[in-house]
């Protein structure tokens, strides 16, 4: 999951007409030009006040780390790989998630080929 900003922003403006209280709505880019008049229904003629620019700030939270996440198809892929060559599922489940937490990879060959390399002999 990737982290997007908008592209492009829209923001709108209300204004109320003094005379007869009608709501006039305006995009940011008609609120920005210096010389910009909203004509009433009532003839009144309204003069918005020029908006230079318009700050986003975004929030300063943290995107949610993914880490120890591994793929419950990959764990399952990766033990069954291993039961096959003798190990019981929970040593197999073991050695596959300490070889997640070293490499940090889901690709199912590295994670086998690290889990026999580094922890195979201590099951032995
Ligand atoms: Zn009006």
């Amino acid at each position: 999951m990737k982290i997007q900003k908008p592209t492009e922003y829209d923001i709108s403006f209300k204004y109320i007409c003094e005379n007869c209280g009608c709501s006039h709505w305006l995009f940011l880019r008609e609120a920005q030009c210096p010389d910009f008049q909203i004509v009433c229904e009532c003839m009144e003629i309204i003069k918005p006040q020029t908006i230079s620019k318009i700050d986003i700030i975004y929030s300063q939270d943290k995107p949610v780390v993914t880490e120890n996440n591994l793929p419950v198809d990959t764990l399952n892929k990766c033990v069954k790989t291993l039961c096959s060559l003798g190990y019981e599922t929970a040593e197999a489940e073991d050695m596959i998630r300490q070889s997640f937490d070293k490499i940090n990879s889901d690709d199912c060959s590295e994670l086998v080929k690290y889990a026999l390399k580094n922890f195979g002999a201590s099951y032995v």
